[in-house]
């Protein structure tokens, strides 16, 4: 996602609140917000739903800065004082603003619960080359993983090598499938297939419909035609994040011919500014429930509007990080006192050493390194998992062949230039297999969380009260 941009734009408008007096005037919070929704609009949030923010954002603001006022009536205030206030309303604004967009992701309708011993009927809704296909089959790995009887039916006759391609998912994943390749009524397909697996007691029963490339009255039509006929518990509507500003006209669209009462938002991996998900929601007024983060059946995220704001805003994504590392640990103890550690700001190489190793058990190091707040782009590895567990356990041997000083911290490498540090480079690059230059990049990266967890821990946002928060 090419979210942090936004995060970026929104941190350089919120500067500008920084004013010497320590007070905002309503010119200057006005044009704060313009930058707001301008950098919103670029990042695919559609122009009604900015506008609206924009509206709620400057009521709240405007009253918490009224309030703020009414309690620091002095006009002698210190510049410390001033400099305090200042910092007050910019961290207003953005918390209204991460409020204001983490709300419009949780709209009142709430997801469908599966419900375990009985059919869920859940029909899958999309244009074509949305990613319906695909997600269905991510969809089916995610629940079959957790134990749900699940199948899916073909109904897209639409498509030529639609039931091909599903047929050929559902092998992999070992999930029954049910299909035709000379029954051309999708209606009559989606009606027995489903049929069947309710007769044989399957929990998550999962319709493909056919998708067009645009929103055709026929579409539309056989969609409502298939819905009437199955009956489904769940209608998901999957939408490719990367066609930005129209995804709130399709979205409207769908759910205007369908009760669509969730949202699959796709392609969040690639270039898609991810702005468009919040105008899907608005559109639909249902909940987004997964992510699609690439094209292998594990590429896909349940959904969590706090974690996808804080993404969107390249503030980073401490709760998903947090959920995943005590998920991931190989003891609880020694990771509660590495929290401690951080907690007080403190990273050496070893602590970075059974970090990176708890990461190895958590999944692709690239999504997990996107959750790192603070995290440079170059940084985040991207490509195949392969590349970035390979890199992650090159860094790995380069710490193995580290001494214990070096490892605690003892060894001070930030004069790259200096012989006895570029020997102990060297040395490890040696004993690692490695290249000076991997070491290099290793304690840059060293550098990196360090400076961040220092941060974190001042901010007191790895302190016990934070994570007992998230
Ligand atoms: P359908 O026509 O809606 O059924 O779309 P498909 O499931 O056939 O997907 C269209 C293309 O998008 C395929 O090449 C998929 O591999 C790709 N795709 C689907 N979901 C994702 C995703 O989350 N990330 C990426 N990068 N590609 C995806």
């Amino acid at each position: 996602m090419v979210l942090a941009e936004l995060g970026g734009k929104l941190r350089d408008s919120l500067r500008k609140l920084h004013t010497r007096s320590g007070r905002v005037t309503t010119t200057q919070l006005n044009s704060v917000l313009s930058d707001v929704a301008r950098a919103l609009i670029e990042s695919d949030v559609s122009v009604k739903l900015v506008m609206t923010l924009r509206d709620n954002v400057k009521q709240k603001v405007e009253r918490l800065i009224e309030e703020d006022d009414d309690d620091n009536d002095d006009d002698n205030d210190n510049d410390a004082k001033k400099e305090q206030r200042a910092s007050n309303v910019s961290k207003m604004v953005q918390k209204a603003v991460v409020d204001e967009l983490t709300s419009l992701l949780e709209p009142a309708r709430k997801p469908h619960t599966m419900k375990r011993g009985k059919p869920n009927v859940i029909l899958f809704v999309g244009l074509q080359g949305a990613g319906k296909t695909t997600t269905i089959a991510k969809y089916a790995n995610y629940y079959q993983k957790r134990g749900w009887k699940t199948a899916m039916v073909c109904a897209d006759t639409f498509r030529a090598g639609a039931f091909d391609q599903l047929k050929q998912n559902a092998t992999k994943l070992r999930v029954p499938f049910y299909g035709s390749y000379t029954q051309a009524d999708p209606v009559a397909i989606a009606e027995e297939g489903v049929d069947q697996f309710i007769k044989e007691h399957y929990e998550v029963i999962i319709v493909d419909t056919s998708g067009r490339h645009r929103q055709e009255a026929g579409l539309l039509e056989e969609m409502q035609e298939i819905s009437a006929a199955v009956d489904p518990d769940n209608v998901i509507l999957v939408m490719d994040a990367t066609q930005g500003q129209s995804l709130y006209d399709q979205a409207l669209a769908f759910s205007n011919a369908v009760d669509v009462g969730s949202v699959v938002i796709t392609k969040l991996d690639g270039h898609a500014k991810g702005g468009g998900a919040l105008s899907a929601v608005a559109a639909t007024e249902s909940p987004i429930v997964f992510l699609g983060s690439g094209e292998h059946f594990d590429d896909l995220e349940p959904f969590n509007a706090q974690s996808f704001v804080s993404k969107l805003l390249g503030l980073g994504d401490v709760r998903g990080l947090m959920e995943a590392m005590n998920g991931a640990g190989p003891d609880g103890k020694t990771h509660e006192e590495l929290m401690e550690k951080m907690s007080k700001g403190e990273f050496t190489l070893r602590d970075m050493y059974s970090q990176f190793q708890r990461v190895m058990n958590m999944g692709p190091l690239n999504k997990v390194m996107g959750m790192v707040p603070g995290m440079p782009e170059y940084l985040v590895p991207k490509g195949g998992d392969d590349n970035s567990n390979t890199r992650l356990k090159k860094f790995l041997y380069m710490m193995d062949s580290m001494t214990d000083k070096e490892l605690d911290g003892k060894v001070d490498f930030s004069d790259h230039d200096d012989a006895p540090i570029q020997s102990r480079i060297r040395r490890i690059a040696a004993g690692s297999g490695t290249h000076p230059k991997e070491v290099q990049m290793l304690l840059q990266v060293h550098k990196q969380f360090e400076g961040m967890v220092n941060k974190m821990g001042k901010s007191g946002m790895m302190g016990k009260q934070a994570q007992a928060q998230q």
